[in-house]
């Protein structure tokens, strides 16, 4: 491992300890309103990702090799990191030498419900070309829905943006990544 990938395992395994001491200290009715709108992101991205399987996804994705994958490394965000550890689990072992850290000889190496919304929004053209246009719809349908459960953390949570949690880490300079924005005026 070189000296920059040794410098994001370092900070990748602080900011997840920290992310895991912010969540156990939550309140109940925070851990719902986390807990019901992780419920519908996966529910979305299995339904994504059927969309993806009908298109020949899995093929196509074994045929290049995880291409797309080599081009943006770590876009976890705090949504998929909660996804784990409100099941009282890690996200897998981490491979910062590797275009992304969970790309794996087999392919992704996420469950597909705590998979980033970057990745589970994308197909290329040759998957694409290959549904009907009534598939094709559904899935933009989809993927408008789950980008708006991404966007209720990120205008709820300090660290909750879209991008990932390594860039997170760098912008909040120590401070919390669960720390409420304002909130709005029917909760105060
Ligand atoms: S989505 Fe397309 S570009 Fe990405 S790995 Fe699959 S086939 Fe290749
Ligand atoms: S998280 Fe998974 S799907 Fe996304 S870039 Fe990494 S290996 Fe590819």
């Amino acid at each position: 491992m070189n000296e920059l990938s040794t410098d994001r395992q370092r900070r990748w395994q602080r900011l997840v300890a920290q992310v895991e001491r912010e969540y156990r200290a939550l309140g109940a009715a925070e851990r719902d309103w986390i807990a019901a709108r992780l419920q519908q992101i996966a529910d979305l991205q299995s339904q994504l990702q059927q969309l993806f399987r009908y298109g020949g996804g899995e093929q196509a994705c074994g045929l290049c090799s995880g291409d797309c994958c080599a081009k943006g490394h770590n876009h976890m965000t705090l949504v998929n990191l909660l996804g784990y550890l409100q099941q009282g689990q890690l996200p897998p072992q981490t491979d910062f030498a590797a275009t992304c850290p969970y790309l794996g000889p087999r392919g992704c190496r996420l469950s597909v419900e705590r998979r980033p919304y970057n990745c589970i929004s994308f197909i290329c053209d040759k998957i694409e070309n290959r549904l009907a246009a009534a598939e094709v719809e559904r899935y933009y349908q989809l993927e408008q829905r789950l980008r708006r459960l991404y966007q209720e953390f990120a205008e709820r949570y300090a660290g909750g943006a879209l991008t990932g949690l390594l860039l997170q880490e760098q912008r909040l300079g120590g401070r919390g990544f669960l720390r409420r924005k304002s909130k709005p005026a029917s909760e105060q």
